[in-house]
């Protein structure tokens, strides 16, 4: 069943690819969510991504506190597609003109794949391009927010799993060393956790040999015997195939969509493997963004607001326990009951 809102899907006016906004819900307010770059092999796989990612943007935005919907943006490039500097330049403002198209109900920033300033020439277009950069008044890169709240999750997800939140000796896989993964595997490594590493980008070893982390491929990472697995690439990746393999006790990392379906949280649960849902893990950037640019907050306490990520996943594992579901139905139900007030509200039954 399609419970989108607004889907606009057509090609770009000036450079002649696909651009995809999907709004999911703005039951709680203007949807926001990021736009993704990225290569398809068919457009409508990044249409999928859009339909799945602008939904957990709802689910992370309610589970955050914020009055905030969620949304995303896709440009879909073929494997072929030659993105020059001026044909990037033209899907950014092809972006803008989808994005005014909405009126405001979306608000775009950046994701994988585009960057504070790709978000400023969307805004040669439109007034709801966010993440501008800090020198243009903007919040600015959301890695560093978002690894302050993965951090304050993983503290959450060893505690649960643990019983004590010390990081400390604890052998722990990181996939993916961008953005958000070195900054999660800096802050871990000075804790004196026992790292092992990878990423697809072979140039990331330099930064495993500066943290003194051990540096392996990304199946073996996946699958090696850690306390914690830190997902920090692309999503998809656990299935109920791959639950099967592997030996971690506990997931926790900034990757979206870490689930190739909804029932891999029982796989994981059957699997005594405890999992923290990505979208709450994940939600430092947006409280960070939404504080600076919507509440006008300093960056001090825009940074110190991101400690809500332990607060709502500590909440997620207490009603897991309570009503003895997954996490991630105990996410859902939080995050369901918040929407169901909000549109009760909109509709003036409440
Ligand atoms: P990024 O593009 O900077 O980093 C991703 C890294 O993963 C890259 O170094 C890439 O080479 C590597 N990689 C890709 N596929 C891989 C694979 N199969 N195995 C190992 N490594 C692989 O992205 P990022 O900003 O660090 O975001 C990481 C994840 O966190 C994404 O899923 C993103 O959607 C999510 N996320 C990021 C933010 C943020 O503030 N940047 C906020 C919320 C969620």
């Amino acid at each position: 069943m399609l419970e989108h809102e607004r889907v606009a899907i057509g090609a770009g006016e000036r450079s002649a690819l696909p651009v995809i906004v999907a709004v999911h819900s703005t039951a709680l307010g203007q949807a926001v969510g990021g736009c993704r770059v990225w290569r398809y092999r068919d457009w409508r796989d990044g249409l999928d991504d859009a339909l799945r990612l602008s939904e957990a943007m709802t689910l992370k935005c309610a589970l955050a506190g914020l009055p905030l919907g969620g949304g995303k943006s896709v440009i879909a490039l073929s494997p072929d597609t030659d993105l020059t500097p001026e044909r990037r330049r033209a899907a950014m403002l092809d972006l803008g003109d989808a994005v005014e198209r909405f009126g405001g109900s979306y608000g775009v920033g950046e994701d994988v794949g585009t960057t504070a300033e790709d978000m400023l020439i969307a805004r040669e277009r439109t007034r709801y391009a966010y993440c501008l950069p800090e020198s243009e008044g903007g919040a600015g890169e959301p890695s560093e927010p978002t690894a302050e709240g993965v951090q304050a999750a993983i503290a959450v997800t060893l505690e649960q799993a643990f019983g004590t939140a010390e990081v400390s000796g604890r052998r722990i896989a990181i996939i993916g060393l961008g953005q958000v993964g070195s900054r999660v595997a800096r802050r871990l490594a000075a804790n004196g956790a026992d790292l092992l590493v990878c990423d697809i980008d072979s140039s990331k070893r330099r930064l495993a040999d500066e943290l003194g982390a051990s540096w392996t491929d990304p199946d073996s990472a996946l699958r090696a015997d850690v306390d914690l697995l830190v997902p920090a690439a692309l999503g998809g990746f656990l299935t109920r195939a791959s639950v099967a393999t592997l030996r971690c006790r506990a997931i926790a990392g900034p990757a979206n969509n870490q689930l190739a379906d909804d029932g891999v949280a029982e796989a994981l649960n059957d699997h005594g493997i405890l999992w923290a849902p990505d979208f709450v893990v994940n939600a430092g950037g947006v409280i960070y963004g939404s504080a600076m640019e919507f509440e006008g907050c300093t960056r001090e306490d825009a940074i110190a607001r991101v400690g809500a990520v332990a607060s709502s996943l500590e909440a997620v594992f207490s009603a897991a326990r309570q009503h003895a579901i997954t996490p991630l139905a105990a996410a859902r139900r939080v995050a369901d009951e918040r929407l169901e007030a909000a549109r009760s509200r909109r509709a003036g039954v409440a």
